[in-house]
């Protein structure tokens, strides 16, 4: 790269945060980009998800994008397929999908000479400047390790690769999980199996989530006054931004709000038995929340059984449990959730030095505000290790990393700097703010779940999102070696 000559960039994934990158590079007049997407469509993890129920459990006008608002959210809570539509409208209206490059799966990244190479599995080799890393973090599937997957006779499948071809409707059906997709698994299939059978390691604090259809002259008042959408995404936000204030500790009324709205919301179980099972030994908050108005209307259903006791294997004809029961089925859905704290799960990044940045995280990932790590210039992510990901919502918290790397892109526009790479004392101070900061959190208060890394440590940012807004407002060059 010469001076003054603007610089290329690699985008990797064409999710939500990836055509965010792709739009506001555009909007700064940067041009010089590719974004290179595994999958044959945009929309990450709206999809890949295709599984019944699906929906976006935080409030539509705090996931869509702040420059974009006035979309037809069909209610409170956007369902799967409108988000998916959604950002493959946003990839287009901003002329993005000539920069979209599909089917191209990322195998390897290196530094040389400068440039950072990305080799895509069909041996393809690109080099760019800057590397902006959107694969987010629920991109690979995690299959459980219980003996005996192959065995099984009827159809089974992960929920992110759903097997439409396979009927539903009277079958004896199978769930494996009690997280988010596994909830609204449960509230669109009890009621269509002949039997259900949800097996459930852990159990979840479940909130009200309050959904409401928009009816129709809302839809229209939302089309015609731009800033109603904006004014309505804006309570809701706030209401969000309590419940953020409440885990990261600064909010004690509001963890009082939380649990006594999750009690009174399992209340609803009326056998004490099956109550029993359902609650959770565990603080309101220490793992996410799953929101759902319809979960324990379903799991009651005369249909549904929950089951609690571990699984032994999984068989030919079903689910045998400890207690050495077989659990018969037609179809078995593993909502077993994703890798999402591997971030080089299917690929490493090496350094000009040789360095590899999956050795480097080994015991854990650390990278400056989420978004750089130290010895890997120019080499940017989007909601990378630490970020807000437990309290802020997702697209906000894209929107602030980028445009915190906006800032740092232009000292490379300007020709201030070649590369920019973070300076490792920076890194670790900023780690130990982070760490210092936990202990007052909910997340610190003895769960387990994927929040935490093999180190046994929350991987999410334990302040309140007004802290991680006024931090992201434009980086501290000071804390970056510009070369
Ligand atoms: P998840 O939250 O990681 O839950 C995975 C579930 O599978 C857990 O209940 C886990 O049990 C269980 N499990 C894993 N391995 C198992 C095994 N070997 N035996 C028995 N149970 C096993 O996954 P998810 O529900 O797919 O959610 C993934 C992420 O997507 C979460 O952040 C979630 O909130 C998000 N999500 C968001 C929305 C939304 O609307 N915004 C919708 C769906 C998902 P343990 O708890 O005991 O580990």
């Amino acid at each position: 790269m010469t001076k003054r000559q603007d610089p290329s960039f690699l985008v990797l994934g064409a999710g939500m945060s990836g055509i965010l990158a792709g739009i506001k590079l555009k909007q700064a007049g940067l041009h010089d980009f590719e974004i290179l997407e595994m999958a044959d469509d945009v929309g990450g993890t709206w999809r890949d998800n295709t599984y019944p129920g699906l929906a976006c459990d935080v409030p539509a006008h705090n996931y869509d994008y702040t420059f974009e608002h006035n979309w037809k959210w069909s209610g409170l809570y956007a369902k799967g397929p409108e988000l998916k539509a959604y950002f493959k409208y946003c990839a287009e209206r901003y002329g993005l999908m000539p920069h979209v490059r599909l089917r191209h799966c990322v195998e390897d990244i290196r530094r040389v000479d400068g440039r950072w190479q990305v080799r895509t599995t069909d041996g393809a080799v690109r080099s760019a400047d800057v590397v902006i890393n959107a694969m987010g973090f629920l991109c690979h599937p995690r299959m459980p390790d219980i003996p005996g997957l192959a065995d099984f006779g009827g159809a089974l499948f992960h929920s992110a690769r759903w097997d439409h071809d396979v009927p539903l409707d009277g079958r004896r059906i199978g769930v494996i999980g009690t997280g988010s997709t596994a909830t609204q698994i449960t509230v669109a299939l009890a009621e269509r199996a002949s039997h259900y059978s949800l097996f459930q390691r852990t159990a979840q604090w479940v909130m009200p989530a309050m959904e409401l259809e928009r009816p129709g002259p809302l839809k229209q008042l939302h089309r015609f006054l731009p800033g109603y959408a904006n004014a309505v995404g804006k309570l809701q936000g706030r209401l969000l931004e309590q419940v953020a204030r409440g885990v990261t500790g600064d909010s004690h009324w509001t963890m009082r709000v939380l649990e006594h709205l999750c009690r009174r919301h399992l209340a609803k179980v009326r056998d004490p038995e099956l109550r029993a099972k359902l609650t959770p030994d565990y603080k309101v908050g220490c793992r996410r929340l799953i929101l759902s108005d319809g979960f324990y209307d379903a799991i009651q259903a005369p249909q549904a059984e929950l089951v609690d006791t571990g699984i032994e294997r999984i068989e030919a004809g079903g689910v045998r449990t400890t207690d050495g029961r077989l659990h018969e089925l037609d179809v078995l859905v593993m909502a077993t959730g994703f890798h999402a704290l591997d971030y080089t799960y299917n690929f490493d990044v090496v350094n000009e030095q040789g360095t590899s940045l999956r050795e480097t995280w080994a015991e854990g990932a650390e990278a400056l505000r989420g978004v750089a790590v130290a010895g890997f210039p120019n080499y940017f992510m989007l909601v990378g290790p630490r970020s807000p990901v437990g309290n802020i919502g997702i697209t906000s918290i894209a929107e602030s990393q980028m445009g915190y790397l906006m800032t740092l892109i232009d000292e490379l526009r300007t020709g201030r700097a070649r590369a920019i790479d973070v300076r490792p004392e920076a890194q670790a101070a900023y780690a130990r703010y982070l760490d210092d900061g936990l202990d007052k959190t909910v997340w610190g208060s003895g769960c387990v779940g994927w929040y935490l890394d093999k180190r046994g440590k929350p991987i999410i940012y334990p302040y309140n999102p007004t802290v991680f807004r006024r931090a992201m407002r434009e980086p501290d060059l000071n804390e970056f070696q510009l070369a």
